[in-house]
């Protein structure tokens, strides 16, 4: 039996970047279609009940001759419920169904790409003939970090150093997304030079490893100089540098 789409909900959540990497839990709001609380879902107002439909004697079908065949269509009249109700349930206005919000908490596992989805399944909206349940299916949305930027399994960042930072070595704590962790920069010959940190980028539930983290770090030159600065460059620059 091919599953019906229209008991699915959809519905969109944004989680944080760091949420997306390691999973978190969430409380959304669903609100799904069940069974009227107040007539239980025939429909009926309090203390009536539905009578069989007199069109179709409560088949919800008619049948009907074409030519040698005999078909048979919905019945118009009860629109296939085969009930006839005089007096309507004020809850749901006869439909012996009503959409109810509940809050529920839900476990989101990591590893969540921007516009991915989860599907949760039989939390979508009953089906009153078959008595089964649709899917939740959550569209993710990932804000983006101010720091990291990610890339499958690996994380990028960068780090701005002065000059003397990268030629001579600084224990710098930088942020990685298990933390903060103090890396040492030393010796850097380019103005921009790729670190990187093995297995500190984000783990791959199904490939079950780490990816990397690589920190960008650019060596900047000081925003101002002063006469002391101007005189040292003017050392070092007859050391050719
Ligand atoms: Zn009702
Ligand atoms: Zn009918």
């Amino acid at each position: 039996m091919s599953r019906n789409k229209s008991l699915d909900i959809k519905q969109k959540q944004s989680i944080s970047f760091l949420e997306s990497l390691h999973g978190c839990k969430k409380t959304i709001c669903i609100e799904s279609k069940e069974i009227c609380y107040s007539c239980k879902g025939n429909g009926a107002s309090l203390g009536t009940k539905p009578k069989p439909c007199w069109s179709c004697n409560g088949k919800g079908k008619v049948q009907f001759r074409k030519g040698p065949e005999i078909r048979e269509n919905e019945c118009q009249k009860c629109k296939g419920k085969g009930k006839e109700i005089k007096s309507k349930c004020g809850a749901c206005d006869g439909e012996g169904m009503i959409i109810k919000a509940r809050e529920e908490e839900m476990d989101f596992p990591g590893y969540l790409k921007d516009g991915g989805e989860i599907v949760f399944k039989g939390k979508g909206h009953l089906c009153e003939k078959t008595n089964r349940k649709g899917n939740l299916i959550i569209d993710i949305e990932v804000e983006p970090s101010d720091i990291f930027e990610r890339k499958g399994p690996h994380i990028f960042s960068e780090i701005e150093l002065s000059f003397a930072e990268g030629i001579l070595g600084s224990s710098t704590t930088i942020e990685t997304i298990w933390g903060k962790r103090k890396v040492n920069f030393k010796g850097l010959k380019k103005v921009d030079h790729l670190m990187t940190l093995p297995k500190y980028g984000v783990y791959n539930y199904e490939k079950k490893a780490y990816g990397n983290h690589y920190i960008h770090a650019k060596l900047v030159p000081p925003k101002t100089i002063t006469s002391e600065m101007e005189n040292l460059y003017k050392e070092l620059s007859t050391l050719g540098m």
